[in-house]
């Protein structure tokens, strides 16, 4: 049986390459071999070779590859979110490594089984035209650390769906745990087909500048998703940009506290808050504010903290040193701007690893860093509010929109709200939860294209329409 040992060792540079630490302790775990432009060129001309023969197999075999991979990685499902842990800090249990593993196996077998037939776009005296969609031919994927390795499986398993082949890089704060991935599920699929190409920024910002690539998938910030669109413009790739959010969630007057208080603090406290489409601004209306922030502070009160491979922790540390520093400087600001930390704050600065206690602060000012930056991390401002267009209009105000939320007794009045917010998706009496038939895409400054379902397979294809 496959051990977290072996997936690790078998990921491991021989020597030298770039040091990952566990955020829980700082301690090196592992080094991750680092590749440079020499082996960008490599993979890209194995991955041109391996696409014609790829796209040739068609959709159906390429879906059982899929689903053989997906089996494979079921088996090796618990060394990789040992690993996932180990590297990125997320707690075995609750929505963490064990949920993450399990999340690239449905994925894959999802995305495998998602429907997409030619659509007949005219039929009539005139003529008939039909939209299809081929595969792209090589996909360059670049990655985050905060789920790294589910977030590999949304941008390789549609591309690799579609008869595209795929060149990836991951985040240089979760090398190995993509590695290990992509380790597993190359026991099923061709030569050349995925590669995965560890290293920094630089290596991102050189395939970004790469003529081979057809199609770029980025998940990451807004400010790199910002510089590769610029660099890409030379060559034109089609681009899937995944950014950053700000998430609003707005609560109503008939909202009931109790009912709603544990699926607001995993809305925003998931994977210790850095998460995309996590919760980063709850506005609650002033007649619940209390009752609100009472009841989320019994919910972080009973969420033991600790390292992610302890079976007992339901939040872990941030991923990295730097991570940490930005939520200390946001909810030291806040605190300063008079908002009050009910729960949370005076990180142990000392201690070994990035352990940052999840932390409430209610009454920041409208404008305080920790509500109109991005904060990745388990710091939740709470706001409250007496006008309902005020606060839409707050919750619109920022140049981000990935995901927001309304939670109220009455579904079809939330309904109504959510259609006015700027926002890619907007739950309701929920916050985060992602499907794999369901689209998902932020707009503003959170990025454009949309990921999963037959949406996110044409994403990752071109359109090609024939006529008579
Ligand atoms: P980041 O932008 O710093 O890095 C992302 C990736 O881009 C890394 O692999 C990095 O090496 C690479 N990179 C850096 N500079 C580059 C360049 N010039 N050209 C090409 N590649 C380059 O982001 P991060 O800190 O890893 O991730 C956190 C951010 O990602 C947050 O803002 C978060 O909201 C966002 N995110 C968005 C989604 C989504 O689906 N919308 C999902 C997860 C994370």
């Amino acid at each position: 049986m496959e051990t977290y040992e072996s997936l690790l060792a078998a990921v491991t540079a021989a020597d030298g390459g770039r040091p990952v630490s566990d955020p829980a302790t700082g301690e090196v775990l592992g080094r991750a071999p680092e590749r440079g432009t020499g082996d960008l060129e490599q993979a890209v001309a194995a991955a041109r070779t391996a696409q014609p023969d790829w796209e040739s197999l068609g959709h159906e075999e390429r879906s059982r590859l899929l689903n053989t991979a997906a089996d494979a990685v079921d088996r090796s499902a618990e060394a990789l979110a040992h690993l996932i842990s180990r590297e990125q800090g997320k707690p075995l249990n609750g929505p963490g490594s064990r949920f993450e593993a399990g999340g690239v196996s449905a994925w894959l077998r999802a995305t495998a089984a998602t429907p997409l037939e030619p659509e007949r776009v005219l039929d009539d005296e005139s003529g008939q035209a039909t939209l299809g969609y081929r595969a792209a031919g090589l996909v360059g994927a670049i990655g985050p650390w905060n789920w790294p390795a589910l977030i590999a499986t949304w941008q390789f398993a549609p591309a690799l769906r579609m008869g595209n082949t795929v060149v990836m890089k991951p985040s240089e704060h979760t090398p190995l745990s993509v590695l290990a991935l992509a380790a597993i599920v190359n026991r099923v699929l061709p030569e050349g087909v995925l590669t995965v190409l560890p290293g920094g920024g630089d290596l991102g910002a050189a395939m970004v500048a790469h003529p081979a690539f057809d199609k770029l998938m980025f998940t990451g910030s807004t400010r790199t998703g910002r510089a590769i669109t610029a660099a890409s413009a030379a060559n034109l790739p089609r681009l899937t940009l995944e950014l950053g959010g700000n998430d609003p969630g707005i609560v109503l007057p008939d909202a009931d506290p109790a009912a709603i208080a544990e699926d607001l603090f995993w809305g925003a406290f998931i994977n210790t808050g850095q998460t995309c489409a996590a919760l980063k601004r709850l506005y609650v209306h002033e007649s619940l504010h209390d009752e609100v922030a009472e009841a989320l502070a019994g919910v972080a009160a009973r969420m033991p903290m600790g390292p992610g491979t302890d079976e007992a922790s339901m939040l872990g540390p941030l991923t990295t040193a730097g991570q940490f520093r930005i939520v200390d400087d946001l909810v030291a600001q806040a605190a300063a701007a008079g908002g009050r930390l009910i729960t949370g704050g005076g990180p142990d600065r000392e201690a070994p690893g990035n352990f940052f206690p999840a932390t409430l602060v209610t009454g920041p000012p409208a404008d305080a860093p920790l509500v109109v930056e991005e904060q990745f991390g388990p710091a939740l401002p709470i706001i409250a509010y007496s006008d309902l267009d005020e606060v839409i209009t707050h919750a619109n105000a920022l140049d981000v929109g990935l995901g927001a939320s309304v939670w109220s007794g009455d579904v079809e009045r939330a309904k109504q709200v959510a259609s006015r917010i700027e926002a890619g998706t907007i739950w309701i009496n929920k916050h985060g939860t992602v499907h794999p038939m369901v689209p998902f895409g932020g707009v503003k400054g959170s990025g454009y294209g949309l990921e999963f379902g037959a949406e996110g397979l044409k994403s990752v294809a071109v359109p090609q329409v024939i006529a008579t």
